[in-house]
């Protein structure tokens, strides 16, 4: 049977796929990390999501591809409180979040009038418009976008207040890549 999803969601036990959309065994092949994020094509790094974005597009041929992003997201809030001199002090952690660090730069650029918790809100949904961008440097992502046998939507899940927002992707956001 062929899966209509693939779902990006964050490691975070508060927001679980399968519960925010009522997903059924069978209806979406799920990947899980720190700040749900999708990082860009690279053949030496990353693997691990890139085998599972190969898998999901060539063989179960997903219809969409969602990148789900919460609020209070705690990976999110470690990449807004990196030092801006770009040191690190984990061995992971940094370099992962620093996947969506445009998003974090367009954040602190254009809501510096807000407190250090809206930019986190901010940033959770900026950071998935970057994974929405980054998909779409793998080839067979950008190949069935063309198509339109495949669609890229971002959402957002605030389980404070119990509201879910999905959008499409948005080709401005990504001008280096055209389709
Ligand atoms: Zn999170």
């Amino acid at each position: 049977m062929l899966l209509q999803f693939m779902v990006f969601a964050c490691s975070d036990s508060r927001v679980c796929p399968s519960q925010i959309l009522d997903f059924q065994p069978g209806e979406a092949f799920m990947v899980r990390n720190i700040a749900n994020m999708v990082p860009p094509y690279d053949l030496t790094k990353y693997s691990g999501v890139g085998a599972a974005i190969e898998y999901a597009v060539l063989h179960l041929k997903v219809e969409n591809i969602v990148v789900i992003g919460h609020s209070r997201c705690g990976g999110i809030k470690g990449l807004m409180s990196l030092p801006d001199d770009g040191s690190t002090s984990s061995d992971f952690i940094e370099q992962w979040v620093k996947i969506c660090s445009n998003a974090r730069s367009k954040v602190k650029t254009d809501c510096s009038d807000m407190s250090f918790d809206e930019q986190c809100f901010h940033c959770e949904k900026e950071a998935v418009n970057i994974s929405l961008g980054n998909l779409l440097t793998y080839p067979f992502v950008r190949e069935a976008v063309v198509k339109k046998t495949l669609a890229l939507k971002g959402g957002h899940y605030d389980f404070v207040d119990g509201c879910f927002t999905l959008w499409d992707l948005d080709f401005k956001i990504s001008p280096t890549i055209s389709v």
